[in-house]
């Protein structure tokens, strides 16, 4: 009998359903002129809804400066890049770009890739490959894109509980001294909120001769003086080795990158399959995000708004008795606790408060920590804040979901959290 291939397939996608985690996507067309608010379709219909779950983190996607080196070099240079970078991609600003990226990061050089995901891919797989017999110690926690960099690099791998650098520096005992090594982790998690033990992390990476791989991408722009991200908030960005990050969120626009050494980037840049077999980042991207990484190193002014409206909006959910659980960083995630509730609680905002969020739900958190993760941005005004925990605790009420008030917690610091 024929292979039935529908047959695969739907089934595949009747495990989601009966989960109740099948993705659905909002479709929405955001206001550059009205932020943080978009216009939601479905169907026929159409309405205005504030948008509570983007990623760019300070709306620098509607920057004026940003969008004004977008539309000169479009108009300049047209759309595409017009090839891969080896044959007619490398364009000035792409150049301009990744100088700019190295000095952000005080790092010799810097390379662009497509995106973020790419990037660790990318530079994990062949970073690995390079160093016979490498091991690579990965954190718990690391997002799918630099765990499947790993994977493709096939070299040995050990992880390390999130976050636990007893448990790091246990596994790194066992390697023997001369095998080269790689310690991967992240700055921000981007689900939790916890933020990565960098400094000591560090430490053990020079008591066991281990290089650094820093995923940075829900902090760039966010943190430190210049907006590098938390490493160089905590003083230690010349302490890693490979400090990746993302144009697509806090800097508004698309790419990701890496920032290294000199020898680093141009193994990354001779041998990466993902960054060499691969159409350039468009001109006008490129000049759009220098023009958003100048900025965010020039003025804190952003990173102050949006950090104080995160400040006041875990201080209003955990009074209203919302379970906000703890996260030290700008990343806001309310627990729900079960797929099929954390779908409804998105599918009630939207109908009927005219607010959107996305659910996250397992494989993105483990089963049973389903949350609504919530972004603010400078947008975001105190009726926008009051308005969305209204909107919450009316939700939780209808799921029969627990509203546990905290009263006498301090009141929000509404200042910068650099
Ligand atoms: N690293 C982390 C921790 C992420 O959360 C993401 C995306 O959400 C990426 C990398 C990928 O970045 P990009 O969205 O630019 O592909």
């Amino acid at each position: 009998m024929a292979y039935n291939y529908s047959e695969t397939l739907n089934a595949a996608l009747e495990s989601l359903h009966r989960e109740k985690r099948y993705r659905s996507f909002a479709t929405l067309e955001r206001l550059a002129d009205n932020p943080p608010h978009a216009i939601y379709t479905n169907g026929e219909n159409s309405k205005e809804i504030t948008v509570w779950c983007s990623n760019d983190y300070l709306g620098m996607s509607l920057h004026p400066d940003v969008k004004a080196a977008f539309e000169r070099k479009a108009l300049l240079s047209g759309v595409g890049a017009g090839g891969t970078r080896n044959i007619a991609g490398t364009s000035k600003a792409i150049v301009k770009l990744e100088a700019e990226l190295a000095d952000l990061h005080q790092k010799p050089a810097a390379l662009v890739f497509g995106s973020g995901y790419v990037s660790n891919d990318a530079s994990l797989s062949t970073l690995a490959r390079m160093f016979p017999d490498c091991v690579i110690i990965s954190d718990a926690k690391n997002h799918a894109s630099m765990i499947e960099g790993i994977r493709r690099s096939g070299a040995e791998k050990y992880i390390f509980e999130h976050n636990n650098t007893y448990h790091l520096e246990e596994i790194l005992k066992k390697i023997a001294p001369d095998r080269p090594k790689i310690i991967a982790f992240e700055s921000v998690y981007s689900m939790d909120g916890d933020i990565g033990k960098i400094a000591e992390i560090c430490d053990f990476a020079d008591k066991y001769n281990a290089l650094t791989y820093l995923d940075e991408v829900h902090a760039v722009g966010l943190y430190g003086p210049r907006g590098a991200g938390i490493a160089e908030r905590d003083g230690v960005m010349h302490r890693v080795d490979i400090i990746e990050g993302t144009l697509g969120k806090a800097f508004g626009c698309y790419g990701g990158y890496i920032a290294a050494s000199k020898e680093i980037v141009d193994v990354v840049r001779s041998f990466a399959s993902g960054f060499i077999f691969t159409t350039a980042l468009p001109p006008a991207l490129c000049a759009a995000a220098a023009a958003s990484v100048k900025h965010l190193k020039a003025s804190g002014a952003e990173r102050a708004a949006m950090h104080a409206n995160a400040n006041r909006l875990k201080y209003e959910l955990q009074t209203a008795g919302l379970p906000v659980m703890p996260s030290p960083s700008h990343i806001v995630p309310v627990l729900i606790g079960n797929a099929e509730k954390c779908r409804m609680a998105t599918d009630i905002l939207l109908e009927k408060h005219d607010i959107y969020i996305q659910p996250i739900n397992y494989p993105t958190v483990d089963r049973g920590t389903e949350r609504l993760r919530i972004t603010v941005t400078p947008f975001h005004s105190a009726q926008h804040i009051s308005d969305l925990v209204k909107a919450l605790c009316a939700t939780w009420r209808e799921l029969g979901l627990q509203l546990e008030p905290k009263l006498n917690l301090s009141p929000p610091i509404l200042r910068a959290v650099q």
